[in-house]
């Protein structure tokens, strides 16, 4: 693990992206930093009786393109450090897939694992009305991350709107039932599929004859498998926090997808298939590796003996700058997770159109953008790269950078 902070690893890549970009000093100084930064103490009655006060953040990193968007995540590892560095991703995120939004990221330092349901949700009403002076549908939209899903964002849309009146566009990452858009709960698995498929065009790499390994079985990594196996594509190891399954053979997708979806741990499932360690899993024999889980679980210690040939990068921040050097020197190519993860914020964004608009569009009509999307983005970034003989990471900070200084100099920012 390394000792770096997250933030300085996130501000390392957009340094190397900056350099590709005249950025003036003053620029430069108003992009690296976050617009504002809170924290906010979230006290929770606990079913035993206990009260505990847990530590919530917000952190809107830049809003130049438009309102600050990005996930909330229920981590023991969100501090505002973590919070500050995905805030930032965010951003260049945002820029990169052109969609008309700035960059933002929450998160309480918390394992939710534990707690009741209800514990989960009085957590989440607290810390959404503390911070609820800072949201808005065209100020701050937060969506879901790690550990968060639709039922938070439910929970949030309701404490707000019951202060502020009925706000869908508040969030995203919504149930159906409630404003959310068919599709979104799959964009970002699916968006990193697409993204997969242009480089298979781009670089020849023929997926069908691919071994695939993901970890994570989260909502991110589960709708990569699936899309994957629906093209026929073979996924030889799966993981999520028990531990990892891994067979030359192919898993059973379909059988592992049911049994996740019961809530029980892929450690405790039975089939033709070795038992694996997450850290194992990592470097299992593949050539297609999709670290859809946690951040920095491929660093110096690790990087040596990946297998595969490409990263696509469906969590973020899973690769530091450290490991990033390695794979490349090794001539491995990461789809850095701005350009990989980008589906979950481009779906956001249709969901958040669908509710200013109050109108709704077929599922059909949002995985056609989605695909689009995803395919503009990754032909634009691979280009530059190209044109640059940068690695695609470098490619991917650099437009998004260039973008956001575009709109900061527009708006007067500096
Ligand atoms: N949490 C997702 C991400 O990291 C989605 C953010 C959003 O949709 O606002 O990109």
């Amino acid at each position: 693990m390394s000792d770096r902070s997250s933030y300085a690893m996130v501000n390392q890549y957009f340094d190397e992206g900056a350099e590709l970009v005249r950025l003036k000093d003053e620029m430069y100084d108003v992009l690296k930093s976050s617009y504002r930064e809170i924290a906010v103490q979230v006290p929770v009655r606990m079913d035993s009786g206990e009260l505990r006060v847990f530590l919530g953040y917000r952190v809107q990193h830049n809003g130049a393109r438009g309102p600050y968007k990005g996930g909330i995540r229920y981590h023991t590892s969100a501090n505002l450090d973590e919070v500050r560095a995905m805030a930032s991703l965010m951003t260049w995120k945002t820029a990169l897939l052109d969609v008309p939004f700035g960059g933002a990221k929450g998160g309480i330092t918390v394992d939710p694992t534990d707690m009741s349901p209800r514990e989960v949700e009085a957590m989440t009403r607290r810390f959404t009305l503390a911070i609820s002076h800072i949201l808005g549908d065209n100020r701050d939209i937060p969506a879901p991350d790690l550990n968060t899903n639709a039922q938070t964002m439910a929970w949030m849309m309701d404490a707000f709107s019951s202060r502020y009146g009925y706000t869908p566009a508040i969030v995203t990452g919504k149930h159906v039932d409630l404003g959310g858009a068919p599709g979104r709960e799959a964009a970002t698995g699916r968006g990193a599929v697409y993204v997969l498929e242009g480089a298979d065009r781009k670089w020849g790499l023929d997926l069908s004859r691919q071994r695939v390994v993901i970890q994570g079985f989260g909502n991110v990594g589960s709708w990569a498998a699936r899309e994957l196996h629906q093209r026929g594509v073979k996924i030889v190891g799966v993981s999520d926090v028990s531990g990892g399954l891994y067979s030359d053979a192919g898993l059973d997708i379909p059988a592992l997808l049911g049994w996740a979806s019961t809530h029980r741990p892929l450690a405790d499932a039975t089939g033709d298939f070795d038992a694996v360690t997450n850290d194992e899993l990592l470097v299992s024999p593949c050539e297609v590796l999709i670290p859809a889980a946690l951040g920095e679980v491929i660093d110096e210690d690790n990087a040596g003996q990946v297998q595969a040939a490409v990263v696509v990068e469906a969590a973020n921040n899973p690769v530091t700058p450290e490991a990033d050097k390695i794979l490349h020197d090794r001539g491995i190519k990461v789809i850095p997770d701005i350009l990989a993860n980008a589906g979950g914020v481009t779906g956001s964004y249709f969901e958040w159109v669908q509710n200013v608009q109050r109108f709704r569009w077929k599922e059909d009509r949002f995985n056609a953008e989605l695909a689009e999307a995803m395919q503009r983005a990754f032909n634009v970034t691979s280009a530059f790269a190209d044109a640059h003989s940068v690695p695609l990471r470098r490619a991917a900070f650099a437009i998004g950078i260039e973008r956001v200084a575009r709109a900061s100099k527009l708006r007067g920012y500096v």
